[in-house]
């Protein structure tokens, strides 16, 4: 079995370190808002490239906490996309906003820029752009747009830490980057987490008082706020994993560039497309294939651990059924989201595995072929 992603195998290259710090932490005494929150927090700014970072419980979180400090909520109108895990328009509900969608790029499965401005009402607030599988949007045009119809920014980094545009990380383009710590994102914790990036003392501070009560000083409170911190042992996991995450990055990058190579003769299977001047971060390796159920489900009989991401745009979804959206308002979206198929993908997967599964994809895609031409 190849999986999609081996947790256990990243460990086993840090184990010594990590288990190191959280027995230290766990002797501390100091759990919550600690000195390895302070200091994560330092070194997650640092790292992208912006004044200030605040350390939450979740990218969910990070999304939900970014849209309260820019005070969107009931009958406001986020522009995002449809094509993207469901936590990006779940914060927007959970505000009390309305999530307003546009079309992908089809190349690169990102929000296609040149859509925005139809979708732009006078209740628009922000957009809202998902760097999906770790390729980041054109960050330029969506910047523009938003200066010129003065609306906010708030990037989904979920899937992109240390990723670049022009040679800047994504996350310090807009007012606000939000970031993921689950276990499977590029970094992961070994518990939930997530992080919101802003160069604004403003917006830090609000954040910082919403993630703990919406209080700024112990036992006062100023607004209803969520508690949403991160913990010290998290944090101290983090903090040893980040000094790693270049190098996780740039071996993803390999690998992705080497199963381009394995697949470059294979008409029927399209690999993925950089836009360019971006370095991105393969959170996924994904492909868009014909026949995509049945080849995935004989990869899957073959032992290769691919994944569909996502099986149902969301504006299809029960979540969002009373915004009345129709099969056919995103027609890149549905029709993409009908081929896509993510390959197994992380730093530390072998040459030869990967090589088993592109031989295998290629004999999985061919038979299907093959039987659909037949019938
Ligand atoms: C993982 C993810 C989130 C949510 O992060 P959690 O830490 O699981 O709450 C949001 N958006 C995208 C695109 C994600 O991949």
């Amino acid at each position: 079995m190849i999986p999609i992603i081996d947790s256990k195998r990243q460990y086993a290259s840090i184990q010594n370190e990590v288990e190191k710090e959280v027995i230290n932490v766990m002797r501390s005494g100091s759990y919550i808002l600690g000195k390895h929150n302070k200091a994560f927090e330092q070194e997650m700014a640092d790292f992208i490239g912006v004044k200030y970072s605040v350390a939450l419980n979740s990218g969910t979180d990070a999304l939900h906490l970014a849209l309260r400090a820019l005070d969107i909520g009931a009958g406001d109108e986020v522009i995002t996309v449809a094509f993207t895990f469901v936590a990006t328009t779940e914060a927007i509900g959970i505000v009390g906003a309305t999530p307003v969608f546009v079309d992908i790029n089809p190349d690169t499965f990102n929000m296609d820029a040149n859509l925005i401005e139809e979708k732009i009402t006078p209740k628009t607030k922000a957009i809202l752009p998902v760097h999906l599988y770790g390729q980041p949007c054109d960050m330029d045009k969506i910047m523009e747009i938003a200066k010129k119809h003065n609306l906010y920014v708030i990037e989904d980094c979920c899937q992109a830490i240390g990723a670049e545009f022009k040679g800047k990380k994504v996350g310090s383009f807009g007012d606000i980057g939000c970031y993921s710590f689950y276990p499977t994102k590029n970094l992961g914790t070994m518990g939930d987490g997530g992080l919101a990036v802003t160069n604004s003392e403003t917006l830090k501070n609000r954040m910082i008082a919403l993630r703990n009560h919406g209080g700024a000083v112990r036992y006062y409170h100023d607004e209803i706020g969520v508690n949403s911190r991160l913990d010290e042992i998290q944090a101290a996991i983090l903090r040893v994993k980040l000094n790693y995450i270049n190098d996780w990055n740039k071996k993803r990058r390999e690998h992705a560039a080497f199963y381009n190579e394995l697949f470059k003769d294979c008409k029927d299977i399209e690999t993925p497309k950089e836009i360019d001047n971006v370095y991105a971060v393969y959170h996924q390796y994904t492909v868009k294939v014909p026949n995509r159920d049945e080849v995935h489900k004989m990869l899957q009989e073959n032992g290769i651990g691919a994944m569909i991401y996502y099986p149902v745009p969301l504006h299809l979804q029960k979540v969002h059924s009373h915004l009345n959206l129709k099969e056919g308002l995103l027609p890149h979206t549905e029709h993409d989201t009908k081929l896509v198929l993510s390959l197994p993908m992380f730093a530390e997967i072998t040459e030869e595995e990967q090589r088993t599964v592109a031989k295998t994809l290629i004999e999985c895609v061919a038979k299907c072929k093959s039987a659909m031409t037949a019938v």
